[in-house]
């Protein structure tokens, strides 16, 4: 089929997820036809390379030969059974297994589920459930941080903090509270980033206290926000944070969907900020994306109380611990052992790519460069000097994302932040060229923006 006409079909029947229907409709998709390595490939020949691993998953990169054989494999042994009514198969356990080795030694337990936004939903049940077993029944509200993501479902987007999705769609899930977040350049600028992240930590500590410590549930995070545009939190955050949070008797949900698997230089982003979750929400990273799956990783407090004093819970999902699905993300588990993928982004790729992209720090569009493990950011500014924002009309994020998108790079925009999370897989050279393309595509938006601008004041 041609390009041309799937395009055609595309906008006639395909509603895509975050899109508006009857833009891309006019404009038309681009069609991904196939990858490798760090590349993606389109209908009209370009190569490109992918700076965001998919959507922050793509962790050991495409074209990976012992996934396709996993999943090939378990097709024909077992291409599905569930793991209700007192049954289970060798995927779904070897998983388990898996995940509870690498997780911190306080997690045991998991709950499998098809998605992260399915596991935030479980969350969701789950912490409710341990308070009501607890016999503290009024403990009822979370606390969430305002610009976080933690999925699309009803529970998802309730627990997250995304204004335009609160905007659509009705009544959300009652009793969640969004408290401000840690985005020092976005938000905390008149203080020191250190100052700064101890605000945000006593925001947390004044919700509780306005909500009741008696009815507060849990608190949720994510460890750097990713969709909120890879925010990574001043020093002072989370050690001002568990310091509230122990005060208190609450519950930490550390959502790892995208700071999983190693993203950040360790197995969980919850290692590398020293945190003792009770709960991790994960998936993305789990199998590389090569398959939907997702899961809660499930601390023993709240293990121990749900199976000792829980009875049936009623929760679970068709796809909960599907075993081509499992088999996929075992043996996506078994090559970053084997091939030391953490390790080597914590040593070597991570400080690789810190160095390389503080050098678009001198362009006279960016305000802030920032980087951890294999997630970055860039913030465009109008002004160099007094970091002032552009006029949102001008959706210079947009805009520069576009001109990426053409010359051979997908870096994602949110709002005026720039940001990437390539492949764990990616090479010293791979590096090089993102950010060389990085920095030719900040040339043209410039250059675009000043035209623009100086249009107006023609007109
Ligand atoms: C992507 C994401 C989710 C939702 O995962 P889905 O698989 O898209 O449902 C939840 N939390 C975080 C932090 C995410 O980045």
């Amino acid at each position: 089929m041609h390009s041309s006409d799937l395009r055609a079909l595309d906008s006639a029947h395909h509603l895509h997820p975050f899109t508006d229907f009857k833009a891309l409709g006019e404009e038309g998709s681009r069609i991904v036809t196939h990858a490798e390595g760090v590349y993606i490939h389109d209908s009209e020949g370009h190569r490109i390379l992918d700076g965001m691993a998919g959507l922050w998953c793509v962790n050991l990169g495409y074209g990976r030969a012992e996934l396709v054989e996993a999943a090939t494999a378990q097709l024909h042994e077992l291409p599905y059974y569930n793991n209700f009514f007192k049954t289970t198969h060798p995927p779904a356990v070897k998983l388990a297994e898996k995940l509870c080795q690498l997780a911190p030694a306080h997690i045991n337990h998991v709950f499998f589920t098809g998605s992260g936004s399915e596991a935030n939903d479980t969350v969701l049940r789950m912490v409710r459930r341990y308070w009501a077993l607890k016999g503290k029944p009024d403990k009822q509200w979370i606390i969430s941080r305002e610009n976080a993501y933690h999925g699309s479902t009803v529970a998802g987007m309730s627990l997250g903090g995304m204004a335009p999705m609160h905007a659509q769609g009705g009544p959300l899930v009652p009793a969640i509270s969004h408290v401000r977040q840690p985005y020092w350049f976005g938000e905390g600028r008149d203080q020191s980033p250190e100052a700064f992240g101890r605000t945000c930590a006593e925001a947390i500590e004044a919700r509780i206290l306005e909500l009741g410590e008696d009815n507060v549930a849990a608190f949720i995070a994510e460890p750097v926000q990713g969709a909120g545009g890879a925010i990574m939190p001043p020093a002072s955050y989370w050690p001002a944070v568990k310091e509230v949070l122990a005060k208190y008797d609450i519950l930490l949900v550390v959502d790892e969907v995208i700071c999983g698997f190693g993203r950040l230089g360790e197995w969980f982003g919850s290692q590398h900020y020293d945190l003792e979750p009770d709960l991790m929400p994960i998936a993305k990273g789990l199998s590389s994306g090569y398959l939907p799956i997702g899961g809660v990783l499930v601390g023993d407090r709240v293990a121990e109380t749900l199976i000792e004093e829980g009875g049936e819970f009623f929760h679970g999902f068709t796809y909960s611990g599907h075993p081509v699905c499992a088999a996929v993300a075992l043996k996506n588990l078994e090559i970053m052992q084997a091939e030391g993928v953490v390790e080597r982004v914590r040593d070597d790729l991570g400080p690789y790519l810190a160095e390389r992209w503080m050098s678009l720090a001198e362009h006279p569009l960016v305000g802030e460069v920032r980087s951890l493990g294999l997630m970055g950011a860039l913030e465009l500014v109008a002004d160099k000097t007094s970091r002032a924002r552009f006029d949102k009309r001008l959706a210079a994020g947009n805009l520069c994302r576009d001109i990426c998108f053409a010359s051979g790079l997908v870096m994602r925009s949110v709002g005026d932040t720039m940001i990437i999370a390539p492949p764990l897989t990616i090479t010293h050279h791979e590096i090089d060229e993102l950010v060389s393309l990085a920095r030719r595509a900040l040339d043209e938006t410039a250059a675009r923006l000043a035209h623009i601008v100086q249009e107006e004041i023609t007109a």
